[in-house]
């Protein structure tokens, strides 16, 4: 056992992220553990809005006063992972005036900054907005790109010597008396086990906190929320869009990059891991949206996807949007008598800093540290390669100041601007290579085209730069596809259906990959992941 280690943090979304960050800032030696790559979670699949705490404001006070706060503080620290776009809240005209009145005297309580806008002003943030609109507010909302932000935490907490375990599954807890002294782990990849040992577990597990925290023999209660989103092939709009009424489904679009993203929805779940999206789920989101952008049909959706919200369980869960976004750190010795073992839930990508300070100063109190977080005020280093959120890519690319080193030889993903260097960067970072994790960490395989064109030149690359052999490339193309068209085939129609049977004409036939996944053993498509011709 590595007795080294002071503090194991199970779980790689933004909340384990944020703690490793805070408690490497003060010193305390930490392990952070995943039992896939980092973002696996809801930190991987949301909205990728930065509340200015508007949403929350009347319904769940505590909530957008924690969001308004932290809103100001990330966009100091860490712009480049910041698109400051800003936000617009949209009264319909059957939408309730009263409402409006309560939610401005709630945002005002909680110092959520709100403008009201001219109606032709509106129009211009988002020309697509419906004939209807009868009052319109401008907040302080922002897109942020969400796993910049935890690459960002990860790498700055690496160069203060902290250890990130990917692909390694908590199995369990090694007891000694009272107390956990360890947790023992298993390589998700080579399913080799062995324990490591420490002082102070916590569990930043999302989702699944419950279930680790079961494992320990304590009691966490976590509603497991699910929530679907529609990805749109365009920027619908300049600046995030929010619906001026009670919180409901399908009421805010988020422009992201060079895409727009809509949503939610919200209802408990019992199935936490593999998500998958229904055409009804999906025709139901777009019925709501259309009261908000009545043209919303028309445009091209490239997929949906499906994330699980970790919200604060409790006894009495009767609509689960009405369930508190705050969140609460269990002191397991308080609760369940089991010393050394913290677990934190709930909270909001926008808040995640807090509760990892929150998580932090338990954790630092309980080993004997008295040091303050520093979080609050420490910008957190932009990842090398990262430049600012908004800045446009082409500029990027050719800027005349460029360094000689920084120059890049071609565009690798034409839809979302991302360059051979980039490629090269995100592929050297990662301890496993697959395509899904490159694309999580550069973007490409994420616009318009969903990797038709960019997937085999990315192969090409890594292939050239010696980072994959010829053999492996195959099966990695084959997970990828798998996974992008899981996310395409819940919104097929019109333009897009064409254009994903052409890309798997282009693969299967052109390239003779249907003949190849017959002799790939637990690689063929399914009838499920495969779209007919
Ligand atoms: C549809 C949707 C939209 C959302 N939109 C927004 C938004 O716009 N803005 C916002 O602020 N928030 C949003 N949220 C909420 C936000 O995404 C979450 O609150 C936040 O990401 C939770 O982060 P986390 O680190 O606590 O959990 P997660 O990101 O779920 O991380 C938990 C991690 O623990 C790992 N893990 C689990 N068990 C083990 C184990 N035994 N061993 C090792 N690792 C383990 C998992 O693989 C996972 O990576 C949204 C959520 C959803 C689902």
């Amino acid at each position: 056992m590595n007795s080294e280690i002071m503090v194991v943090i199970i779980g790689g979304g933004v909340t384990g992220a944020g703690i490793l960050w805070d408690l490497s800032l003060r010193g305390i030696k930490c392990t952070l553990i995943e039992k896939e790559d980092l973002c696996n979670g809801a930190s991987g699949r949301n909205h990728g809005l930065l509340h200015s705490g508007g949403r929350y404001a009347v319904e769940d006070p505590e909530s957008a006063d924690e969001c308004a706060r932290e809103n100001k503080i990330l966009r100091q620290l860490a712009p480049w992972a910041i698109e400051p776009c800003g936000g617009l809240f949209i009264r319909l005209a059957g939408d309730s005036p009263e409402y409006t009145e309560r939610w401005l005297a709630g945002c005002k309580a909680a110092q959520v900054a709100t403008e009201p806008v001219a109606l032709a002003a509106a129009y211009t943030y988002c020309p697509y907005l419906s004939d209807d609109v009868a009052e319109a507010y401008l907040v302080q909302d922002a897109a942020i790109d969400v796993y910049k932000l935890v690459r960002g935490l990860v790498i700055a907490s690496r160069s203060l010597g902290a250890n990130v375990m990917t692909r390694t599954e908590v199995i369990g807890f090694i007891f000694r008396g009272g107390r956990i002294t360890g947790v023992r782990v298993r390589n998700t990849s080579s399913g080799f086990e062995e324990v490591i040992g420490c002082s102070l577990v916590i569990n930043a597990a999302g989702a699944w906190a419950g279930k680790v925290a079961q494992m320990a023999g304590c009691r966490v209660k976590v509603a497991p929320d699910r929530g679907i989103l529609l990805v749109f092939n365009a920027r619908l709009a300049s600046c995030v869009i929010n619906r001026l009424r009670i919180p409901g489904d399908g009421d805010i679009l988020v422009p992201s990059h060079n895409v727009s993203i809509f949503g939610t929805t919200s209802g408990i779940t019992d199935t936490i891991d593999d998500q998958m999206v229904k055409r009804q789920e999906v025709e139901y989101l777009l019925a709501a949206g259309s009261e908000l952008i009545p043209g919303m049909r028309d445009f091209r959706r490239l997929r949906a996807y499906a994330g699980v919200r970790p919200l604060l369980g409790s006894d009495d869960i009767a609509d689960s949007r009405n369930i508190t976004r705050t969140f609460k750190v269990f002191d397991h010795k308080e609760g369940d008598g089991v010393d050394g073992f913290i677990s934190a839930v709930g909270g909001k990508f926008t808040t995640y800093r807090l509760m990892a300070e929150k998580t932090a100063n338990l954790a630092a109190a309980k080993l004997g540290c008295n040091k303050p977080s520093f979080t609050g005020s420490t910008p957190i280093p932009a990842p090398e390669g990262t430049q600012q959120a908004n800045a446009s890519k082409s500029f990027y690319i050719f800027r005349k100041d460029s360094r000689r080193e920084d120059r890049v030889r071609q565009l690798i993903c034409d839809c979302e601007g991302v360059t051979d260097r980039e490629i090269l960067v995100a592929a050297i970072s990662l301890p496993w290579l697959t395509l899904n994790e490159l694309r999580n960490r550069s973007r490409f395989g994420m616009g318009t085209c969903q990797g038709t064109f960019c997937t085999y030149r990315v192969l090409g690359l890594l292939i050239e730069a010696g980072l994959i052999q010829s053999s492996e490339a195959l099966g990695l193309l084959m997970d990828f596809l798998k996974e992008r068209w899981k996310g395409a085939l819940p919104v097929g129609s019109g333009e897009q259906l064409r254009e994903t049977e052409f890309a798997h004409a282009l693969y299967a036939y052109t390239m003779g990959l249907e003949f190849a996944s017959g002799r790939m053993k637990g690689k063929e498509f399914t009838d499920a992941t495969r779209p007919g011709l």
